[in-house]
């Protein structure tokens, strides 16, 4: 089964470079380097939003990598991006350079932003991240509020044995500054593969964990959001929401109307599986007609699209994007 989509969201991967090196996400010598050339050139992937807006009913895109705020120029793209108007603009970040890009950022019509954040404690934080300072990133979402983003979304990947023991505490960090925690369920995918049976958490054990602490209910679900969200409140009138990614326990491939772009101009489906299609080949036909072709390419990736199965993609995670 094929699915048929009306409308479609992309993520899309500006850089594969990080200065971080999360331990389930970026081997300790980083990605392999592309060539300057190989990297899509702002109006390459301006000509595809442009395509998918037109023809495939893209509704949002999310900047992302590697580290998207380490791509030079990225205010002027976002502003580019924000021009075309009726399309949500997404960012989720690690953080480290956002202080001084969120108001820049606001200012150039993004309207949302994620951020990275698996530790509350310094030490650990800098250890998970391989160097991540916990300082920045917290003066990154105090700018983001002050830049008026709302809501800010913080992204934690729970791991067992490393911060689970630390959900109620990201929770009410979260909670004291109107932002929204979202617990994402680590998947087995490049650098988390040698470590996934042993470090992996349930959203389920998360919620337990929780309700320590907390009382939640669950709102509707949204079948085209990868998150479950519910209402949290604890004591001293915290109260918000709270949402949890379930990759593994609850995989939303049905309503999944996600498309990645890589930074070298691949097209993928799946996060999990199949193919990418390159559609850099077709942005520098010097072709003014490829745009049919790039269409097809699109068709053809949205029509492989399938319920996942195993994760039996070999990509590390900065080149997809998250
Ligand atoms: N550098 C940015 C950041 O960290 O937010 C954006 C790119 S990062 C690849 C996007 C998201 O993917 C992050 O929230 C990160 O925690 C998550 N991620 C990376 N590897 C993961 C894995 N194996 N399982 C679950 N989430 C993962
Ligand atoms: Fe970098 Fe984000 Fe991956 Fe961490 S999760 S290594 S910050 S790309």
């Amino acid at each position: 089964m094929g699915f048929s989509r009306q409308r479609v969201t992309l993520r899309l991967s500006v850089t594969d470079r990080c200065q971080l090196r999360c331990r389930y996400c970026m081997p300790l010598e980083g990605v392999p380097r592309v060539s300057h050339h190989d990297v899509l050139r702002f109006e390459e992937i301006l000509r595809v939003v442009t395509l998918l807006r037109e023809r495939f009913g893209l509704y949002k895109v999310r900047l992302t990598g590697g580290e998207p705020l380490l791509r030079s120029g990225i205010t002027e793209l976002a502003r580019a991006l924000a021009s075309m108007g009726e399309m949500e603009l997404a960012l989720t970040t690690n953080g480290q350079l956002l202080s001084d890009l969120a108001e820049p950022l606001r200012r150039a019509g993004l309207t949302r932003i994620n951020v990275s954040l698996d530790s509350l404690d310094p030490a650990r934080y800098r250890e998970l991240t391989r160097g991540g300072s916990l300082e920045r990133t917290i003066a990154g979402i105090e700018a983001a509020r002050a830049a008026g983003f709302a809501p800010i979304k913080l992204n934690t990947v729970v791991l067992r044995g490393v911060n689970l023991c630390e959900v109620g505490r990201i929770a009410t960090f979260a909670l004291e500054r109107g932002l929204q925690p979202r617990f994402l369920e680590l998947m087995p995918i490049g650098c988390a593969r040698g470590f996934f049976e042993r470090d992996f958490v349930s959203s389920e054990e998360v919620h337990r964990e929780l309700e320590k602490d907390f009382t939640l209910a669950e709102l509707p679900v949204n079948p085209a959001s990868s998150s479950r969200e519910f209402t949290i409140e604890g004591s001293g009138r915290l109260h918000g929401m709270v949402g949890f990614i379930s990759s593994e326990s609850r995989p939303f491939c049905a309503g999944c109307d996600r498309l990645r772009l890589t930074s070298t101009g691949t097209l993928i489906g799946c996060l999990a599986r199949g193919d990418g299609c390159d559609l850099r080949k077709y942005l520098r036909l010097g072709d003014r007609d490829a745009d049919e072709e790039l269409a097809q390419a699109v068709h053809q990736v949205l029509a492989a699209k399938r319920p996942r199965g195993e994760f039996t993609r070999a990509d590390l995670m900065p080149l997809l994007g998250g």
